[in-house]
């Protein structure tokens, strides 16, 4: 299956692209069954199962159910009309999304979170039911919140496999592997960004694509200035203060001063970072990069890169999106982006790879250099538990963000120290995540029963 660079960096709303975006998604989907259904429907009801279940409060997957349930989607949110309808849906007990009319939604007895076994396609699952006047049901269906907002039904889930196998690719440079992707560069002359920039114009003409990468940049660029803006106590009971703010203007303060030590660009990196990932944990606009968690990743890199790199250049930014989306593109077909699948290291690790190989292609490397950047990223990332405390996407989240965009610089910069080549090839540290994150305790796979999450004090 073909992955557009607009399918790894998706507009949303925080503060979780699996646990939010991608319920609001199903609910968004069950509406349009639901529509072309010869039945009247009444009444709705939802189940979470798993993650979506064990840490979904904390993810405001309830929220984000109700609201898809209501007609709401990720990309064109607006909090305002959002607080109305939940508000109003606590009055009324319906529901009325567009073409369907008023539904009995009461979320105290429709909205279950199953705290027992999980569905057996994926750690993030949910069914939703519809009844008609009498009771009985007229449709169900079962989705998978898969990460990064991508969702599947109960048979898309069953098909992904065989499909993606048999299907002819439409693209013109078709690579699953990062060695294909490597022979492919070497045989065509052409860099990853040209190539994944021609499987691109299979779908959406020139123009289209530069005005696609150009907002999504534009997306990541406010939502990261917002946060360098915005102080206060985040939501959701932890009381975690937002520090973004205050450490960019002592850095700022700083600046010119002679007696700054060099590790001080971390801090600069760091807060890049931790802006993005206090306005997702806020529940503001962010871009999925590959997902919520690790949103602030990709931003921090290329802010660090424009703004402290001589010779960096805007007009480069949509060659690091398209190389950023190859990597997360590969790691995505063949092991994971989703923290209750395989860990953090699906997360954070594959960001970090991303911005890795990112930064490698803007800053002149060869693919092979770019595979290397991505490569080291991921590799030192490896085991990387999602243990978020409260479930909420805040610690270890927000700083977790800026050490891998940390992590992806020095790991762009090794790689461009060498020739590109090297001894761990990068698919065998993305098998080696898989295998990792499929060995991994549920505990430590976004279920908040394990980790942090149990050994911080008074939480
Ligand atoms: S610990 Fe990592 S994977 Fe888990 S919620 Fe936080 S960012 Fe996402």
């Amino acid at each position: 299956m073909f992955l557009s660079v607009f399918d790894i960096f998706k507009v949303g709303v925080g503060p979780s692209s699996s646990h939010t975006m991608g319920p609001m998604v199903a609910g968004g989907r069950f509406l349009d069954m639901l529509r072309a259904s010869p039945f009247h429907p009444r009444h709705l009801r939802v189940r979470l199962y798993g993650s979506l279940a064990f840490t979904g409060k904390g993810h405001a997957t309830d929220r984000a159910t109700i609201l898809g349930l209501a007609g709401f989607l990720p990309e064109s949110y607006e909090a305002e009309k959002a607080e109305a309808v939940l508000a109003a849906n606590r009055e009324s007990l319906t529901l009325t999304p567009p073409g369907l009319g008023p539904l009995h939604f009461d979320p105290d007895h429709d909205l279950i979170f199953d705290y027992g076994h999980p569905l057996p396609g994926h750690a993030n699952g949910m069914v939703i039911e519809a009844r008609d006047a009498e009771g009985d049901v007229i449709l169900r269906e079962t989705f998978y919140s898969i990460g990064g907002g991508f969702v599947l039904t109960e048979a898309e889930h069953a098909a992904i496999d065989d499909k993606t196998l048999a299907a002819p690719s439409p693209v013109p440079y078709p690579f699953r592997k990062a060695d294909e992707m490597l022979a492919m560069a070497q045989a065509s002359g052409l860099t990853i960004a040209q190539m994944k920039r021609r499987n691109e114009r299979r779908f959406r003409s020139e123009p289209e694509i530069e005005a696609g990468l150009a907002r999504i940049w534009q997306v990541m660029n406010d939502c990261l200035t917002r946060g360098l803006e915005t102080d206060g106590v985040l939501p959701g009971g932890l009381k975690v203060k937002r520090r973004a703010k205050a450490i960019h203007a002592a850095l700022e303060a700083e600046r010119g001063l002679n007696m700054v030590a060099p590790h001080t660009i971390n801090d600069w990196i760091s807060c890049y970072a931790m802006a993005v990932n206090e306005e997702n944990a806020a529940g503001g606009q962010v871009v999925t990069a590959p997902t919520n968690g690790a949103a602030g990743v990709v931003p921090a890199v290329i802010r660090y890169w424009l703004d402290h790199v001589p010779g960096a250049s805007g007009s480069q930014v949509g060659d690091f999106l398209l190389t950023a989306a190859a990597v997360g593109g590969i790691i995505k077909t063949n092991a994971s982006i989703s923290g209750a699948e395989c860990g953090c290291q699906a997360e954070v690790g594959s960001a970090a790879a991303m911005a890795a190989a990112g930064l490698a292609a803007v800053l002149g490397g060869t693919p092979e250099q770019i595979e290397n950047a991505a490569e080291i990223a991921l590799e030192h990332h490896l085991g990387m538990t999602c243990d978020p405390v409260k479930g909420l996407v805040q610690v270890p989240c927000i700083e977790r963000n800026g050490l891998g965009a940390i992590k992806a610089i020095s790991a762009a910069s090794l790689a461009l120290r060498g020739d590109g080549t090297h001894f761990v090839p990068l698919d065998a540290a993305i098998e080696t995540m898989r295998q990792t994150g499929r060995d991994m305790h549920e505990h430590y796979k976004e279920t908040s029963l394990g980790g942090l999450a149990v050994n911080v004090p008074n939480c």
